[in-house]
C-alpha cells in the first residue's frame, strides 16, 4: 500500500478500530462502519436511567507487553485503570474503544448487509451505505462474516471451523444497604461470573450498587432463546442469595444474550486474507477469547496490509 488506498472497516470493536487506526495513522483514507448503535462491539457498557453496566467484557488481561503498553497508555491518559488483575476502561469499558476510535471516520447504527467486488474494488451495501473501497477488513465475528461472504466463498470454510460460547448476563441494581459481600465472584452455572461492577474504577455516584451476572457456556446455551424477563426471573433469586440480599432489595435487573460471547475454537492464525481481490477477515476469533487476541489480529491485518506495496 505505497499510496493513499480506501479502507472500509466492517466493525468498529477492538479488532477493527485497531486496523483503522494503524492504516489511518499511515495516511490511508480509512472508514469504519459498525451497525451498533454505539461502537466497541462486546467491550461494552450499558446505560439504564443513572446505572451503568459493563454487560460485555469484564476485565481486559494483557500478555502482550505491547497491548499492555497501549492500556497503560490508556491508564496515563485516563481512559482505563488496574481493576481485578487486569485493566478495565473509565468509567466504561466502552472507553476503551472510544479512545481507540479518536479522530477516526467512524460510521455507527449501519449494517452492512452486502459485500460486492467491483471493477475498483468492494462495492458495500446496507441501509444507508453505497460505499466503495480498494481494500476491505472485515472484523466482525467468524459466522456473521461467513454470512455476509456467502457460503460459497473460499473463507467460509475456515470460518466454520470456529467455535463460540455464548453468555446470559444479567444487570441488577441494589439497594446501597443491601450486602456487598465480596467484589468478584468465580462460580458455576448462572452464577459463573459475578460483579460488583459499581466498585470498578470511576463508576462513583450511581444511586444503586450494580452487579454484573455472567452465567457459563452450559447454563448459556441452555437458556440462550429464552425471554429477557424470564432470564431475570432465573437468575435474579440466584444472586440474591449468593449476596444475602432481599427481594425487596432489588430494584433494576435486566438480561442480555451474547451468542457468540468467548472463542471456543479459534482459527489459529491472525486472519485470512485474499490480496488479490483486497480481502482482510480477522477478530478475537482468529487468536482467542480475549480482547487482546482481537487486538493482535487488528494488528497483524494492519501490519499485512501495509507490507503490501
Ligand atoms: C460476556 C462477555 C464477556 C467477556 N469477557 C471478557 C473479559 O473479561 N476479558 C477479555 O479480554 N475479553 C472478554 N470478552 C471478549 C471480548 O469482548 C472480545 O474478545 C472482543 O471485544 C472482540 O473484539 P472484536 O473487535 O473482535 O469483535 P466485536 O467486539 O464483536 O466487534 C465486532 C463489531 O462488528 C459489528 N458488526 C457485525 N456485523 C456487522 C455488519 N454486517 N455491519 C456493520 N457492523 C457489523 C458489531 O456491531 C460489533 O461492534 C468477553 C465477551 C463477552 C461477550
Amino acid at each position: 500500500m505505497g499510496e493513499q488506498v480506501r479502507v472500509a472497516v466492517i466493525g468498529a470493536g477492538i479488532t477493527g478500530l485497531t486496523c483503522a487506526r494503524a492504516l489511518a495513522d499511515a495516511g490511508h483514507a480509512v472508514t469504519v462502519f459498525d451497525k451498533g448503535r454505539g461502537i466497541g462491539g462486546r467491550l461494552a457498557t450499558r446505560r439504564t436511567d443513572d446505572l451503568r453496566f459493563d454487560h460485555g467484557a469484564q476485565v481486559l488481561p494483557a500478555t502482550d507487553p505491547d497491548f499492555a503498553a497501549l492500556l497503560q497508555g490508556m491508564v496515563r491518559d485516563g481512559h482505563a485503570a488496574p481493576w481485578d488483575g487486569g485493566i478495565v476502561g473509565t468509567p466504561g469499558m466502552v472507553q476503551i474503544p472510544r479512545a481507540l476510535a479518536q479522530g477516526l471516520d467512524v460510521r455507527s447504527g449501519v449494517m452492512v448487509t452486502a459485500l460486492d467486488p467491483d471493477p475498483a474494488g468492494w462495492h458495500l451495501r446496507g441501509e444507508g451505505i453505497d460505499h466503495r473501497a480498494d481494500i476491505v477488513v472485515l472484523a466482525i465475528p467468524a459466522p456473521q462474516a461467513r454470512d455476509l461472504l456467502g457460503a460459497g466463498h473460499a473463507f467460509a470454510a475456515p470460518l466454520a471451523q470456529v467455535r463460540y460460547q455464548a453468555s446470559v448476563t444479567v444487570m441488577a441494581g441494589l439497594d446501597p444497604a443491601a450486602p456487598r459481600p465480596f467484589v468478584t465472584h468465580r462460580g458455576t452455572g448462572a452464577l459463573a461470573w459475578v460483579a460488583q461492577d459499581g466498585a470498578k474504577p470511576g463508576r462513583d455516584g450511581q444511586p444503586l450498587t450494580t452487579w454484573v451476572v455472567q452465567a457459563d457456556p452450559d447454563f448459556s446455551m441452555a437458556h440462550i432463546d429464552l425471554p429477557f424477563a424470564e432470564l431475570v426471573d432465573l437468575i435474579a433469586p440466584q444472586l440474591l442469595a449468593l449476596l444475602g440480599a432481599r427481594p425487596d432489595q432489588l430494584h433494576h435487573a435486566v438480561a442480555h444474550r451474547w451468542l457468540y460471547a468467548l472463542t471456543d475454537v479459534a482459527l489459529g492464525r491472525p486472519f485470512l486474507a485474499d490480496d488479490a481481490t483486497g480481502l482482510i477477515v480477522g477478530g478475537d476469533w482468529a487468536l482467542g477469547p480475549h480482547a487482546e487476541h482481537g487486538w493482535a489480529s487488528g494488528r497483524a491485518m494492519a501490519a499485512h496490509l501495509l507490507a503490501r506495496t
